[in-house]
């Protein structure tokens, strides 16, 4: 069932110092792709994906500094659970879901950022701004999701604003307001991870039992270090499937073993120069 559009997202009263994010619920994706259109239009982002991709209806392939909601179609072999109860088993059935920046919590891209261009707005979003970003790219590795990117013409990093600049005229993003089945839902991001647990909850009692939440605390697809996201999802699969990663970290930690190792190896190599320097005194 459909919720009346008034009970989702008209009449969000949209005020600095309050959280603001997505709730994407991938049940309600019938892959129409208007979300897609609508963040190219507000936004001016130029068109893409218009060459062949041998991925089917995926023409834009993922995220990109000018796709900055990306439609994954993914199409899975049944194995008679969840969603695909009423399928015959090993049928295939589509998977569908509007992706996005995430507008993390804590949030590594913005860590990563040595001149400050990405920073947290009013409204609790991650935003570049693209006057103060030099393009060192540093944002790009940091992102645990593969949002970020540099454009290739101006050499700056783009990525999802949340549609800062409807937020500041108190209007939500364009990808929710043209969403037609309320696939993304706009709100409060405390309002919208209480919508999704009951959601969840309703999902469970129709029999969807691998239904759960990506990017809430408490849930099965919590992202660790990261903290909650603001923009959080509805899944029926594991997060690989949707090409999100499992646990979700910051580059830093990512990078620790391996950052371990190197700074052992340079204490060893200067603990050797320090031997053989001794040693030819
Ligand atoms: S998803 Fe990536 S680009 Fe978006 S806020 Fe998180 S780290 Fe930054
Ligand atoms: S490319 Fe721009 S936004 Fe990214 S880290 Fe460098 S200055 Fe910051
Ligand atoms: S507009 Fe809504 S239903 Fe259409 S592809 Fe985007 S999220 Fe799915």
């Amino acid at each position: 069932m459909i919720p009346d559009e008034a009970e989702l997202t008209a009449g969000v009263k949209i005020e600095p110092g309050k959280s603001y994010g997505f709730f994407t619920d991938t049940t309600r994706c019938i892959g129409c792709k208007a979300c897609e259109v609508a963040c190219k239009e507000w936004n001016l982002l130029p068109a893409d994906g218009l060459h062949l991709t041998g991925m089917s209806y995926d023409n834009t392939v993922g995220l990109s500094a000018s796709t900055w909601r990306h439609v994954a179609f993914i199409e899975k072999i049944s194995d008679g659970d969840g969603r695909a109860t009423e399928m015959a088993p090993y049928q295939s059935n589509w998977l569908m879901m509007s992706d996005v920046c995430k507008h993390c919590h804590n949030a590594p891209c913005l860590e990563a950022c040595p001149t400050g261009a990405l920073f947290r707005t009013e409204f609790d979003t991650v935003v570049v701004q693209q006057d103060i970003c030099n393009g060192c790219g540093y944002c790009v590795p940091a992102c645990p999701f593969g949002v970020v990117e540099l454009n290739m013409i101006d050499g700056k990093a783009h990525k999802c604003t949340l549609c800062y600049d409807r937020l500041k005229g108190g209007l939500e993003p364009a990808c929710a307001k043209a969403c037609p089945t309320d696939s993304i839902q706009f709100g409060e991001v405390g309002e919208l991870q209480q919508r999704a647990h009951q959601r969840v909850s309703e999902l469970h009692e129709l029999g969807v039992d691998s239904a759960y939440l990506y990017g809430v605390p408490n849930s099965p697809g919590a992202t660790g270090d990261l903290g909650h996201l603001n923009a959080f999802f509805l899944l029926t699969a594991e997060p690989e499937a949707y090409n999100l990663p499992a646990a979700p970290s910051r580059a830093s930690n990512r990078v620790g073993p391996s950052l371990s190792f190197g700074l052992a190896a340079a204490a060893g190599l200067a603990l050797a120069a320090a031997a053989l320097f001794g040693w030819q005194k």
